[in-house]
């Protein structure tokens, strides 16, 4: 199987959306864009043994590496609309290509994303995805938009990947709620896009609470308060920190892909709706504050989010 066969076997299906032009199959592809909106765009690679393991399925893999992008998207209160797929395989295992192709495609039309093209190479397994998002002109949420008075917000609950980590990597058998949660996030795309409306700053919970939210701190100039107690924790991650006395998983584990948002005061009750209609959790837990930096209330303990290098 060469190459050509590989995309048309594996990465080519029918696209639905009108607005494509030409998708995969010719030197590049073609989109239009509609009037009164801006591009948004993002990238992601997923490398084995960095952002999951060897024994992860295919279908995980493919799950995660979309996901990881329509939560960037989302956490700009765009549409994501299109995206192309740049992969890296040590060698062609069909069954392998079968199962993220379906996993893939899956995914893909649930969320109403195309593929649009890409590229295949010979390599260590790595996957590169780059999203194509659109957002009306001026209506992106950005990170630079958060005032002093505004509320912080996450949605779901935080810390359950980060909690699947820290048991895999201490040889305890995590629950398949939180393989799932690590392996197969769900990205906030419905509700990134009705926080456009509600949200002054907005990011998705990649890297760990503390570190994204000081993004947005920094990035805003403002600072934050916030309280540990008052982050949505699950029930078994919340018996952890009982024993142990210990939140730096809430506070510094990565992979949630939970929305980190302030609001405006005059906004909040709106929000109450929103969180109902997207049928998502919405947690205050805390306020932003003139005063530079992030305190956390409840704990000074040590911890360590990630950084690639
Ligand atoms: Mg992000």
């Amino acid at each position: 199987m060469n190459e050509f066969d590989l995309i048309r076997e594996y990465f080519t299906w029918p696209i639905k959306d009108p607005s494509v032009t030409l998708g995969v199959g010719d030197d590049a592809a073609l989109f239009s864009l509609e009037q009164g909106y801006q591009l948004v765009t993002t990238t992601d690679t997923l490398v084995e043994g960095v952002h999951f393991s060897a024994s992860t399925s295919a279908k995980d893999i493919a799950h995660k590496s979309l996901a990881v992008n329509l939560s960037d998207i989302a956490a700009m209160g765009a549409k994501a609309k299109y995206y192309t797929l740049a992969i890296a395989l040590p060698k062609i295992d069909k069954s392998w290509l079968q199962e993220f192709s379906d996993s893939l495609r899956q995914l893909s039309g649930h969320y109403q994303v195309s593929l649009i093209g890409g590229d295949t190479t010979r390599g260590a397994l790595n996957i590169t995805i780059t999203m194509f998002g659109m957002v009306k002109n001026s209506k992106a949420l950005t990170r630079s938009g958060a005032r002093p008075g505004d509320g912080v917000y996450v949605s779901g609950t935080i810390g359950d990947a980060g909690f699947c980590f820290w048991k895999l990597s201490n040889g305890l058998i995590p629950s398949n709620q939180e393989l799932k949660r690590l392996n197969c996030p769900t990205p906030r795309v419905e509700l990134g896009l009705a926080l456009k409306n509600q949200a002054s700053a907005c990011i998705d919970v990649s890297d760990g609470l503390e570190q994204d939210l000081s993004h947005i701190l920094k990035t805003s100039s403002v600072g934050a308060v916030i309280e540990v107690e008052k982050i949505p924790i699950s029930e078994a991650l919340l018996g952890h920190i009982k024993d142990t006395n210990d939140w730096s998983i809430p506070l510094c584990g990565g992979d949630d892909y939970e929305l980190c948002f302030t609001v405006p005061e005059d906004k909040e009750e709106a929000l109450k709706k929103l969180s109902e209609s997207c049928n998502v959790n919405i947690t205050r837990i805390g306020v932003v504050t003139e005063s530079l930096g992030l305190q956390i209330k409840g704990f000074d303990g040590p911890r360590k989010s990630y950084q690639h290098f």
